[in-house]
């Protein structure tokens, strides 16, 4: 069933469906934070929006508000991104509500990652605002350009990290998983410098960028490299015809590790293979290392893991903490002093046309954040 003209009754699933509707891939989130920001300035809180990450008229900057404690206890930042990653031939989304199940109903993705978090929080604002619940300190940071290296978040201001602590629902996976290490993560970029020639008349004129490039690449160790790191190499560009020796050729990718000595070791062996490949090419090399976010480690002990313990204990779910190999706003939060933490908001098969989520799980969420905020007052 489409659910367009036959609106469900549920509030936050309507309120899901809305922004689902909504294309928002990254850099192009303009129309969504109008959206949210209408929905927030109805309920009579001030929001804010930050300098867009990018110059169009497409793009917006993080949207934030705060709510004053009216109790004692910890003050807590709620984040969810409002960016999806970009949908094949930009279909929209055209969510499907079928046995209790969202989703996408096109080729498009959902956008549950992260939305269903968004929705959450936005309800869970509103109803804190229309009952009057007591709580000690609510921020709201709806941050854009997540997927496209965590943009958004690195650009907030310090005077809207302020709370004590922070929960993300960036994870996927059933609703009680609570992301407990993530690594930390560099990029690596080359641009291999050869000497173009005509590949038919004069090639020992020319000095291949590709083959250099390709070299170094199959020199490098990639995928898995042990159980806390991996490396990959992603984009490979380079040449202008076939019968041109090329003198230009880009290679880009990453590494990751949960030990940061590990971390260091891959991306120097990788840097090596980079600079012996040019050498034996005998091409220039141009080599950037870019860190892209910090790991982390948390346990108890942690003020937002530990508050989130608690909440899950009060609704009866079963915390199940994980490690993961991605990084979110929440590697950002911690790095600038908002002990976080990245929980599950019960999406499944992100970032591709199938994803889904269950209604059970958007109230789940709504659940879970009340449930923190009263935590936090007693704390
Ligand atoms: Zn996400």
């Amino acid at each position: 069933m489409n659910m367009r003209g036959k609106e469900p009754a549920d509030p936050l699933v309507s309120l899901f469906l809305d922004l689902a509707r909504i294309a928002s891939p990254s850099g192009h989130e303009r129309e969504i934070m109008d959206h949210l920001t209408a929905r927030l300035r109805g309920v009579g809180l001030e929001v804010e929006e930050s300098e867009p990450i990018e110059e169009h008229p497409a793009a917006a900057g993080n949207l934030y508000c705060r709510l004053a404690a009216n109790a004692a206890g910890k003050a807590v930042m709620f984040a969810a991104h409002v960016d999806t990653v970009a949908s094949a031939e930009d279909a929209l989304p055209s969510p499907v509500l079928e046995n209790g199940i969202i989703s996408s109903g096109s080729r498009a993705v959902l956008g549950a990652d992260d939305k269903a978090a968004v929705a959450a929080m936005v309800l869970t604002l509103e109803q804190v605002i229309k009952e009057q619940l007591s709580h000690a300190g609510i921020e709201l940071l709806l941050t854009v350009g997540e997927e496209s290296g965590l943009r958004g978040a690195k650009s907030a201001p310090p005077t809207q990290l302020t709370a004590s602590c922070g929960f993300c629902m960036d994870s996927t996976g059933p609703v009680g998983r609570i992301v407990a290490s993530s690594p930390s993560q560099k990029t690596i970029r080359a641009t291999f410098i050869g000497k173009p020639a005509h590949a038919g008349v004069a090639p020992e004129q020319g000095r291949s960028a590709i083959v250099a490039a390709a070299k170094a690449v199959a020199e490098m160790k990639l995928g898995r490299i042990n159980a806390d790191t991996t490396a990959n190499i992603g984009i490979i560009r380079g040449g202008e015809a076939v019968n041109v020796v090329p003198g230009r050729c880009h290679i880009a990718g990453e590494a990751r590790s949960h030990v940061d000595e590990k971390l260091e070791r891959q991306v120097t062996s990788m840097l090596e293979a980079v600079s012996y490949a040019a050498a034996a090419g005998g091409v220039d090399v141009e080599v950037a290392v870019v860190d892209e976010f910090q790991g982390f480690n948390i346990g108890p002990g942690h003020l937002a893991y530990d508050l989130a313990l608690q909440a899950f204990a009060d609704i009866d779910i079963r915390p199940e903490p994980v490690s993961t190999g991605g990084g979110s706003d929440v590697n950002v939060f911690n790095l600038k002093g908002v002990p976080s933490v990245n929980l599950s908001a019960g999406m499944e098969q992100v970032h591709t046309p199938d994803e889904y989520i269950s209604v059970e799980s958007l109230h789940q969420c709504h659940q879970l954040l009340l449930a923190i905020i009263r935590k936090a007052v007693r704390g």
